[in-house]
């Protein structure tokens, strides 16, 4: 409509009618790459939206699939009557038939673990506590000088930085 417009508003001398022809080529212009504009904008948005949504898509599988698993009963055969019995998957869940702990041996297991960490640390206490009091003692002092020895070559250096 613009470029109409300026044809009517022309005058006849040739100068006139070249500047217009000029505005009429940059209007023409301008509208081819508002319209490559407009289709790189609808490309991007397009492309946002087929993330959004694969992402929703994927979320709700997930989702879905969670309430399946929560929804499925699981069972396990009891390691004492051999039976099929119900089992929430945690450590102390028991048989529903004779009342025995499912995990027995991953309890056992754990509860030997964590008796072992136990021993060992004691016996490396017990190893500390053997030492000769003096060099305990020199070596707590040693640590003390490194560390200030350290933090007085930090403060040197601060001030001399500033
Ligand atoms: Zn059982």
């Amino acid at each position: 409509m613009r470029s109409r417009v300026w044809v009517i508003k022309c005058d006849k001398t040739s100068r006139q009618i070249s500047a217009c022809r000029l505005r009429l080529s940059i209007d023409k212009a301008l509208r081819r790459l508002i319209r490559v504009f407009d289709q790189i904008a609808r490309y991007i948005a397009l492309l946002f939206l087929r993330l959004l949504v694969d992402f929703c898509a994927k979320w709700i599988t997930l989702l879905i699939f969670k309430a399946q698993m929560l929804m499925v009963k699981r069972e396990t055969k009891c390691p004492y009557c051999k039976r099929w019995t119900e089992w929430q998957g945690e450590l102390y869940d028991r048989c529903h038939y004779c009342d025995e702990l499912l995990e027995k041996e991953e309890i056992n297991r754990l509860s030997a673990a964590e008796t072992q960490r136990r021993m060992n640390a004691e016996a490396e206490q017990a190893l500390l506590e053997q030492q000769n009091p003096f060099f305990r003692k020199l070596s707590n002092y040693i640590t003390l000088i490194f560390i200030g020895f350290i933090l007085s070559v930090i403060a040197v250096v601060v001030l001399f930085a500033a």
